[in-house]
């Protein structure tokens, strides 16, 4: 199915067009159904409705704060005592106390204080550029923190900077020497968001998602070794952190399928790799797709969906899928009890139906450093064109599968 963009083009501002192109549409046929905006699901709740209200509400307070000429930052005082109390470099305290005051000059900021300037992001055309919308809810953001050793997936509850710093109360009770390390971390990833946002408007330079991560971490951990500590946080998320184990052949009959994603420049590029081994290592196919997609988890499924779509066509009967994205895993094994984001619902939906066509199929997590193979042809795809299957007697690809068999186990990612 594709969109009817004639349609379209009748009924919509162009602006919006662009936005309802870019939602996946389902395989197979289904009736429309109504969603709510406000939760990441598109189910009401009476809570998400309140935060809604709040939001439109803080947003009036805002601009009735900055049209009477008060640019002194206004912070909430158990959340400045919590910035203050964060184990971070000063300068990076001031930013966030700045942050949560309204006092930086964001697109938001400057045209609330009569500033000629376009309000809207540089990177994503969201009408408004916040400090929220840059440090957590921009795509670019999401990227970051999602692939920072957190991997934290802030969804789309659009929360602000002040209450997510109120939450930190809770890490700390829950653990606080390590609810500090998650914490320091978390500043030093906002603060790198925050210079790649200010040299790509400035200086014209990029900086990709992965390499703000790399620059956060690097400037932590040399802010902690100053401590004599090197210590790198448990993952933020209440899942346990996974032990990792090397990528093991599956049973026979059964074929092992390993995804990945892939995003690059700033979400400008993105990509899917995949392979087939069968029980011996052996590798059947072995594929990159330099296919267009906007957040990892939607990208992650869209190569599901597709290779589920031709193991049919090849008559394989077992199949065991392997991802390194949690996030996917957990809404496929919920099955039809799960409810996905909406924008990557109808995709989960033809998932759940097409593995219900094979005799076998199973959902397996494996850990992104046991996922070499797939993480390769993904990053492959960005310099290609089309998609392409490499040829499987091929040295590099029998080279590269060789180097996922002799992945040795670790303790932790
Ligand atoms: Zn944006």
């Amino acid at each position: 199915m594709v969109w009817k963009e004639e349609e379209l083009n009748k009924w919509f501002h162009p602006d919006d067009i662009r936005v309802i192109l870019e939602v996946q549409l389902p395989l197979f046929p289904k009736e429309d159904i109504q969603i709510w905006g406000g939760t990441q699901n598109g189910i009401f709740t009476v809570k998400s409705a309140y935060h809604f209200l709040c939001n439109q509400q803080a947003l009036k307070d805002k601009l009735k704060a900055s049209s009477s000429g008060t640019l002194i930052p206004q912070v909430p005082k158990p959340v400045w005592k919590l910035i203050w109390g964060c184990k971070t470099i000063p300068k990076i305290k001031t930013f966030l106390w700045k942050a949560c005051g309204f006092g930086l000059a964001t697109g938001e900021g400057l045209h609330h204080r009569q500033i000629t300037v376009d309000p809207a992001c540089h990177r994503c055309s969201e009408p408004i550029e916040s400090i929220d919308h840059i440090l957590f809810q921009c795509e670019f953001a999401r990227a970051v923190w999602f692939g920072s050793p957190l991997t934290i997936n802030f969804g789309s509850e659009n929360m602000t900077l002040v209450e997510w710093i109120s939450s930190w109360t809770k890490l700390l009770a829950k653990d606080k020497a390590n609810g500090h390390l998650v914490i320091s971390l978390c500043s030093f990833l906002c603060w790198f968001i925050w210079k790649a946002r200010n040299n790509s408007i400035f200086n014209q330079t990029t900086t990709s998602p992965s390499a703000v991560c790399s620059m956060a971490v690097k400037a932590y951990e040399e802010f902690w070794s100053s401590k004599g500590d090197t210590a790198l946080p448990n993952q933020a998320s209440p899942h346990s952190t996974p032990t990792v184990q090397g990528w093991t052949p599956p049973p026979y009959p059964s074929m092992k399928l390993n995804c990945d994603a892939s995003i690059h420049g700033e979400g400008k590029l993105s990509s899917i790799g995949f392979v087939v081994r069968n029980s011996t290592g052996l590798c059947t196919l072995a594929v990159s797709d330099p296919l267009h997609f906007t957040t990892p988890l939607q990208g992650e499924a869209l190569a599901i969906r597709s290779r589920l779509l031709h193991a049919l066509g090849d008559c394989i009967e077992d199949i065991m899928v392997e991802s390194d994205c949690k996030e996917l895993l957990d809404l496929l094994s919920r099955g039809k009890d799960s409810s996905p984001p909406i924008y990557i619902l109808p995709i989960v939906e033809d998932i759940v139906y097409l593995s219900t066509m094979f005799c076998k199929c199973q959902f397996v997590y494996i850990p992104r450093l046991s996922n070499v193979v797939a993480d390769t042809l993904a990053k492959k795809a960005l310099s290609i064109t089309g998609m392409t299957t490499w040829p499987v007697s091929s040295s590099w690809i029998i080279n590269l599968c060789k180097g996922d068999t002799m992945c040795k186990p670790r303790s932790s990612e």
